[in-house]
């Protein structure tokens, strides 16, 4: 478990600048500096939290209820119609901000955007994994 302070820290306070597109009392976005395309936006919670399973009810509230507003505006921004939101945690997953954050990545049909490789098992023990899940949800 990882609280130290990351860039997003210094973003959130304005030591760093950023392109900014939203904010409220929980929540901040702003474009990202690499993009994989046009319109790449990551939305962070003002809560310093390193993975999504750290995080607050209220600020997991915040941040979920301001997505699909944000989505919407990228699209309207941007004329994407396909987009996918994005949300790392840890190094093996791909994590490289130990801040939580949550990408937004329109897809474009000049092949910008998101290239994922879905590798897609068999599914043969689901009732007793789906009850081991459920009774571990707090
Ligand atoms: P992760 O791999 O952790 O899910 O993604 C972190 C993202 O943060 C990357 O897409 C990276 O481009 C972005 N990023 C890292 N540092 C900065 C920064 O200083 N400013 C902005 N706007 N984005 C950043």
């Amino acid at each position: 478990m990882s609280h130290e302070p990351t860039i997003f820290d210094a973003i959130l306070a304005g030591e760093i600048p950023c392109h900014r597109v939203y904010e409220d009392d929980h929540v901040l976005a702003f474009l990202d500096i690499g993009p994989l395309s046009r319109g790449h936006v990551l939305v962070i919670p003002r809560e310093r939290a390193a993975f999504m399973h750290e995080l607050s009810d209220e600020s997991a509230a915040a941040l979920g209820a301001v997505l699909p507003r944000l989505c919407r505006a990228v699209m309207a921004a941007t004329g994407c119609t396909a987009y996918n939101l994005l949300q790392n945690n840890g190094a093996e997953a791909h994590q490289a901000v130990f801040h939580v954050h949550v990408h937004i990545i329109p897809r474009f049909d000049d092949g910008s955007g998101l290239r994922l490789t879905w590798n897609a098992g068999t599914l043969e023990t689901g009732e007793a994994l789906a009850a081991t899940i459920a009774a571990a949800v707090d």
